[in-house]
């Protein structure tokens, strides 16, 4: 039995089990760092004689070197009380198992391809439109990482001319995530995006936005599905509208392969299900 971890910027989610048919969770709201991962410990707990490893899927930016000595750490975040926590080693230390740690991202691109939308897939992307925009890439069977993570939502896209928000990402104003992320749809039209009309002529400009961004990764990474999940993605009228955009970008240069974007399988539990196969990779490597 495995245990796993979704860390979130507004809750964990903790569950153990092995796979879909079995995983049992429960959540904890994300205070700080002592009284969450006290309370996910507590969790763990009546398992421990059970429990071969536990993978952690978190929130960032994380330290996923293993060579260095913050490996598992959260690292450079906003949320300033969790900056440079070291969250694999004080859940592996307080369990006394070996721990898998990768982004929340990269778990749901795992958990994707083990039981859902990137099965089969060797080369895939999985991206979540929420609050932030980020993404997963599996390449040639195996999750990127490099120098840190990749970071697909700060990519820089030309702003649409008659687009009057500038963008909101602190770091870069209208790079990918400022500009189409949940909070910037509500800061641009004044409405939360889950309360504009399906009509609206904000999913337009939506779909425009994220197209660009998907050509991107379509040149740079070449990946043969694009599973498009998180809050906003629940809106299933962007597919079509962002499959033409992509099309109008792409202008023939290179083909779309058929069912390229698709909805997560797992949906909210994508996240937790790559935190176990993170565990299990854990248990192989110890
Ligand atoms: P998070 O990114 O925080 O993990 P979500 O993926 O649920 O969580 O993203 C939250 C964002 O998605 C919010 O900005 C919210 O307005 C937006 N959102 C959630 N549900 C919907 C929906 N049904 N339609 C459009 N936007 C949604
Ligand atoms: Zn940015």
């Amino acid at each position: 039995m495995f245990g796993a971890i979704e860390a979130g910027g507004t809750k964990f989610v903790c569950a153990i089990g092995t796979g879909p048919g079995d995983l049992e969770s429960g959540q904890i709201p994300t205070t700080s760092p002592e009284e969450t991962l006290a309370a996910a410990a507590a969790f763990f707990r009546p398992y421990l004689g059970e429990l071969e490893a536990l993978g952690i899927a978190s929130f960032g930016p994380v330290d996923l070197d293993t060579d260095s000595p913050t490996w598992g750490h959260i690292t450079s975040t906003p949320k300033l009380p969790w900056r440079n926590c070291d969250l694999a080693g004080w859940l592996g230390r307080a369990l006394g198992v070996p721990v898998g740690f990768d982004t929340d991202v990269n778990g749901a691109a795992l958990g994707e391809a083990r039981w859902g939308a990137g099965r089969g897939f060797s080369d895939f992307l999985y991206l979540t439109v929420g609050t932030g925009i980020g993404g997963g890439a599996m390449v040639g069977g195996r999750i990127l990482h490099g120098f840190t993570h990749p970071e697909m939502g700060h990519i820089q896209i030309p702003h649409e001319p008659n687009d009057p928000y500038p963008g909101g990402c602190p770091y870069h104003t209208g790079c990918l995530e400022g500009v189409a992320c949940g909070p910037a749809i509500r800061e641009r039209w004044g409405l939360a995006a889950t309360e504009l009309p399906a009509e609206h002529p904000a999913w337009a400009l939506e779909a425009r936005y994220l197209a660009l961004g998907v050509a991107n990764w379509m040149f740079t990474l070449s990946p043969r599905r694009v599973i498009l999940g998180g809050g906003v993605m629940q809106q299933s009228q962007l597919f079509p509208l962002i499959e033409k955009e992509l099309h109008r970008i792409l202008n023939g240069y290179i083909t779309v392969p058929p069912a390229f974007l698709a909805p997560p399988v797992l949906g909210q539990r994508a996240g937790v299900l790559g935190a176990l196969v993170l565990a299990e990779q854990a248990r192989r490597v110890a």
